[in-house]
């Protein structure tokens, strides 16, 4: 068997198991990761991370900064300019709560379509 071969198997995975232990990541570990380069498996604590991911975390960068001028219209909206605090604490919140739908969708589109593998053993390939 060539070093291919050996790979690919070991790889033939999916993206909701991890290829350390076998067990599920789950969705839990999907949403803490945001970003789809760094997930911890919740069982062996290997770090872990989606192959080819290039895509979504384009989308996903484009989606984040959507979202922070969406979150900062929101607060201008809501809080008047003198309260600067307020306003940037009211951004970062709008911040987090956007972000979970995209979290959740983004960790859906992973786990059904990518594949998990080591972090270390795909490290010298970025
Ligand atoms: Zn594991």
């Amino acid at each position: 068997m060539t070093r291919r071969r050996q790979y690919q198997k070991k790889y033939t995975a999916n993206g909701r198991n991890c290829p350390s232990c076998g067990e599920d990541i789950g969705w839990a570990a999907g949403i803490k990761a945001i970003w789809p380069m760094s997930l911890m498996c919740p069982h062996c604590g290997e770090d872990l991370k989606y192959l080819d991911t290039r895509v979504v975390t384009s989308v996903m960068i484009v989606v984040a900064i959507f979202l922070i001028i969406a979150a900062f219209f929101i607060s201008a909206l809501l809080v008047p300019f003198q309260y600067q605090l307020l306003r940037i604490g009211l951004t970062a919140m709008f911040m987090m709560l956007l972000w979970i739908p995209v979290g959740l969708f983004a960790g859906k589109y992973l786990r059904s379509n990518k594949v998990l593998a080591l972090k270390k053993d795909t490290g010298k390939m970025g």
